[in-house]
């Protein structure tokens, strides 16, 4: 069995902890993947201490050339795809195609971000003197926090690392403790591809201890999360108040609207899609249906059809739909939210259930559960599920349906089925999300298109695409005066 090692200033070492957390496959959990020592706080700190000392020297590197090592780490993640997708199958649960899909996006961001390094330009701007001109730069910040959730293990690390290494910043990434394998895996292949000592370091240990203690660091300037709400909103807290700047990726309850004149076949699939793969655990996971009436019955039946055929089970074996919960406390949460729902008053119309028999008893499986007549002020339609359970909120038309779908806290993504061009305008003006789809899943993004959410989801910069590299840098506003004479009259 593998032990987990901290990656600080250029060296694997073990952490002196003797606090330790089993990584253990919850589709099986017999199979133990490996042991991870929690990292204490002075580890934490010295991974920090490393980044800063590293950081003057990595900021004098040429952009270029920081990209060629990020292109080059992209190279070693295509090459090493497969290794990575069947880690993160065993350690997540995703299945294996999903995990292939994941592999694919890092390597596309890692791509993008390389090739963003030849173009980190600022703008030259006339001034309004003679003989003088204005022109901008873009500057790293110093020593950033990657701070990672489980659920995508390798896709967020890569859409954070990257693009801060390719700013100039230096590097402290604290993956979640449920998936080290993968965050031990991607800083080896950065390692690899030429990252100087101390530009990337790892620190595998809990959040609430090395966590707390690497985003409430004075040397470290930005911190980038991904995850919770709780968490998210007290370490933005707590970091603003020493002015550190800070990105926040949070939660979600992502709304379809499905309209009258839909393609049925192509919203109930897509909604599947959407609210049961990865488990339901996506933070752009469909996870209500607003439905109008007059299709309600159609679309719940085909719906729940659909979720009862799905094929839960390993995600390793290639015909397998839909893997298991994360662990027990995540599959507990799913159940808990199911009782809920039950209690609420909403109609249970498909699973509601623990998945068993045929090699699932030793994972966490929840069947994929469908709830209809479902009401906004329900708890099942307000808060984040993180599992296969479908909400259907049924309305009268679409100026319903877009009220309903807009009484939430969180903002990610949303979609809407219709063929209605007016109704599709309207609703992309009117929903009040970061992302939108028109005739698709909730899920889903591309490596070169801004990501990212609004209201309760979002803080902070967009990442990805145009945008990603906004957050990692500082803007400089240079003004050049080659007149050789004091200025008169006032400039502010
Ligand atoms: P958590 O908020 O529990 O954890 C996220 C990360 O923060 C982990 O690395 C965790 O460490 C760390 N952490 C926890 N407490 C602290 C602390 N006090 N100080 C510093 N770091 C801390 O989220 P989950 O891992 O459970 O991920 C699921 C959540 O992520 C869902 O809400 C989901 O919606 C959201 N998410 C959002 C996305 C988006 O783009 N909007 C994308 C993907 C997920 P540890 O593991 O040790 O607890």
């Amino acid at each position: 069995m593998s032990t987990y090692q901290n990656f600080i200033a250029g060296k694997w070492v073990q952490s002196n902890s003797s606090k330790t957390v089993a990584n253990t496959n919850p589709a099986n959990t017999d199979d133990i993947l490996g042991l991870v020592h929690l990292a204490t706080r002075e580890e934490a700190r010295q991974a920090v201490e490393a980044a800063a000392d590293a950081f003057r020297s990595w900021r004098s590197t040429p952009a270029p050339r920081r990209g060629r090592i990020v292109a080059q780490a992209a190279r070693l993640l295509e090459e090493h795809n497969e290794e990575l997708a069947q880690i993160l199958t065993r350690e997540e649960g995703k299945t294996i195609a999903e995990s292939r899909g994941e592999l694919q996006r890092s390597i596309n961001v890692a791509e993008f971000c390389a090739g963003e390094s030849r173009r980190l330009t600022g703008e030259t701007i006339p001034s309004e003197l003679p003989l003088n001109f204005a022109y901008t730069i873009k500057q790293p910040l110093g020593v950033v926090a990657c701070v990672t959730p489980w659920n995508f293990p390798v896709a967020i690390p890569v859409w954070k690392i990257a693009p801060a290494l390719v700013a100039g910043n230096t590097v402290v990434f604290k993956p979640a403790t449920l998936t080290p394998a993968t965050g031990v895996r991607i800083v080896e292949l950065f390692e690899k591809a030429g990252i100087p000592p101390g530009v990337l370091n790892l620190i595998l240990g809990s959040g609430s201890e090395a966590g707390d203690e690497i985003i409430n660091h004075p040397a470290v300037k930005a911190i980038s999360f991904t995850g919770s709400n709780a968490v998210g909103i007290r370490l933005y807290e707590q970091a603003s108040r020493r002015g550190a700047k800070v990105q926040c990726e949070m939660g979600g309850k992502n709304p379809v609207l499905i309209m009258e004149d839909a393609d049925m076949e192509l919203a109930v699939e897509s909604t599947a899609q959407g609210a049961f793969g990865s488990s339901g655990q996506r933070c752009t996971a469909t996870s209500r249906a607003v439905v109008v009436n007059s299709i309600a019955d159609e679309f719940v039946e085909r719906i729940a059809k659909r979720a009862e055929s799905m094929r839960i089970g390993a995600g390793v074996d290639p015909q397998t739909e839909m893997g298991p919960s994360v662990d027990e406390s995540q599959f507990k949460t799913v159940l808990s939210y199911i009782d809920v729902g039950r209690e609420d008053g909403a109609t249970l119309v498909c699973g509601g259930s623990r998945a068993t028999g045929d090699g699932l008893d030793k994972g966490y499986f929840v069947r994929p559960s469908v709830f209809d007549h479902v009401t906004p002020d329900m708890r099942i339609a307000r808060e984040e599920v993180f599992g296969p359970v479908l909400s259907v909120l049924r309305v009268k038309d679409f100026d319903e349906a877009i009220q309903v779908a807009n009484d939430c806290e969180y903002g990610l993504s949303s979609s809407i089925f219709t063929n209605d061009a007016a109704r599709i305008f309207r609703f992309v003006d009117e929903i009040e999300t970061g992302m939108t789809h028109i005739n698709s899943p909730t899920t889903g993004g591309e490596a070169h298109v801004p990501f990212g959410g609004t209201k309760g989801t979002g803080i902070g910069d967009r990442e990805q695409g145009s945008t990603a590299l906004d957050f990692y840098t500082e803007l400089k506003i240079v003004y050049v005066d080659y007149t050789g004479q004091k200025r008169e009259g006032n400039l502010y």
